[in-house]
């Protein structure tokens, strides 16, 4: 909470945080390019911030937002129309959300969920969707992603998995080494004996801009342990192809 005496801004313009620290969006005059200097004083309380909250939004979303007021100028616009007040900020706090993924890692996300288990077939976890940005024009990409293990006396809850495709995904990537990424982190997670993970990625920086090719898609894949071998490889991908029929 803010102390009494500083300046209470319109509700409305806030991010809430909910250990009780604020982001203030203050209502900024539209010629204003500099932030206010209540909406940069973050309370003392801020350190008490759940770190669900900060792994979320990125430690500068002010100064990204005034960035982003940069670039709406820089495109032409009128950034004190009406529908424009409150982008710069409404688009740092996206772009904080998109590029979480810098600010999780591998140890919290699989805290406790890692279990003994003899039984080693494959697990296979199929469509996990993914979004993720390019680092070459930070235009989305996004598709699904299959991940394949075979245990080695450990399994890790499924929704994890997903967890660790998020974690990958939400950053400037290029989808070949996010592919090679989230084999590793599952590789480093349990040792299994083999791990194959497989990504099918549609990119905008193809579609929106550039030859604008609407429907092509790029599959990457990461074959490590006894995925190199040529017939489990093939039942991987057997069953990724008949459970998307
Ligand atoms: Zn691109």
């Amino acid at each position: 909470m803010l102390e009494p005496s500083q300046p209470q801004p319109e509700p409305s313009d806030e991010l809430k945080l909910n250990g009780g620290g604020t982001i203030t969006q203050a209502a900024v005059p539209a010629q204003a390019t500099a932030v206010p200097a209540q909406a940069t004083a973050v309370p003392a309380q801020a350190t008490a911030v759940p770190a669900q909250v900060l792994e979320v939004l990125a430690p500068d979303a002010e100064s990204m937002a005034e960035l982003y007021r940069s670039i709406l100028q820089g495109v032409g616009e009128d950034v004190s129309r009406e529908g424009l007040l409150k982008t710069p900020l409404r688009a740092a706090t996206a772009m904080s959300f998109m590029t979480q993924g810098y600010r999780q890692d591998l140890k919290t996300i699989l805290n406790g969920a890692i279990f003994e288990e003899e039984n080693n077939q494959m697990v296979l976890l199929r469509d996990i969707e993914f979004y993720s940005m390019c680092e070459h024009h930070m235009l989305p990409f996004f598709g699904k992603c299959h991940v394949a293990y075979i245990p080695n006396g450990k399994i890790v809850g499924v929704s994890k998995i997903a967890r660790i495709v998020d974690m990958f995904g939400r950053r400037l990537q290029v989808q070949e080494r996010m592919t090679n990424q989230i084999a590793d982190a599952i590789e480093e997670a349990l040792q299994p004996l083999g791990v194959a993970v497989v990504a099918e990625g549609k990119h905008l920086c193809m579609v929106m801009r550039g030859v604008q090719k609407q429907h092509s898609t790029m599959t990457t894949s990461a074959m490590r342990g006894v995925f190199n071998d040529l017939s489990t490889r093939m039942e991987m991908l057997t069953l990724i192809r008949d459970n998307s029929r």
